[in-house]
């Protein structure tokens, strides 16, 4: 897309149609690099920086990718003590992608790689209530009576857990070592560890199984795919 008229790249880009991006180039709502354009034929590239009203614009292709995370992998774009990071499985995706949220170094699961910052706020946002399900391998084999107090909320970090979905799916009784499923709709930091930690059931293995309505069926740890145009949209 290298050197392109200005009022197509906006047109392209959603801001308008060719016409009213025009408008906004003559009436001098358009900065490219920081300057005002009020010039028709303007040419941009691929690397110009372009503000319509002091908001930047998305040139990227937006993209939607699911990934199965592997265990002992950073899900951040860098990381100071330079271990491995989620960014290693992409290196031919050309889009500045980054995880949606969180897990930590040593849980596995599914974690939605993307572009799209609005997506993103979406999804993070508590009021959107985005179910995420987990699967824990915990110490001991919970009471329903525990697993009642993970249902109503247990204190941590001085706040309140909203209400959880859970139960015991089996338990060795010989290894006294129980797998729980948990679906919660908050994200905070180490949330299932903790909440576990709480009813006195450390976690030992943790694995996010679904993303709300999105499985890691047909994905292997390390792999990943596109989003369908379906999922897209029931995202969005
Ligand atoms: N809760 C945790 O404790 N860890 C994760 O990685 C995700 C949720």
């Amino acid at each position: 897309m290298a050197n392109e008229r200005l009022q197509k790249v906006m047109a392209e880009a959603g801001v308008a149609s060719r016409r009213k991006s025009e408008t906004l180039i003559t009436t001098g709502h358009v900065k490219v690099n920081g300057q005002t354009i009020k010039i028709l034929g303007t040419k941009v590239d691929d690397d110009d920086e372009i503000e319509v009203d002091g908001i930047p614009l998305q040139r990227e292709k937006l993209v939607y990718l699911l990934f199965y995370k592997p265990r002992g992998v950073i899900s951040s774009v860098k990381d100071e003590k330079n271990r491995k990071t989620v960014m290693s499985y992409f290196p031919d995706v050309r889009q500045r992608i980054y995880p949606v949220g969180r897990l930590d170094y040593d849980t596995s699961g599914i974690l939605l790689m993307t572009n799209d910052g609005a997506l993103a706020n979406k999804l993070t946002h508590p009021k959107y209530k985005f179910e995420k399900t987990y699967v824990a391998k915990v110490e001991g084999i919970p009471t329903n009576d525990q697993l009642e107090k993970l249902r109503h909320g247990v204190r941590i970090d001085k706040k309140l857990t909203a209400p959880a979905k859970t139960r015991v799916m089996s338990s060795d009784l010989d290894k006294k070592t129980a797998i729980v499923e948990i679906t919660i709709h908050e994200g905070r930091n180490h949330q299932v560890k903790k909440m576990f930690e709480k009813i006195d059931h450390p976690v030992i293995k943790l694995k996010r199984e679904k993303y709300g309505f999105l499985t890691l069926d047909g994905l292997q740890s390390g792999e990943w795919r596109s989003l369908k145009l379906n999922e897209i949209t029931r995202l969005t």
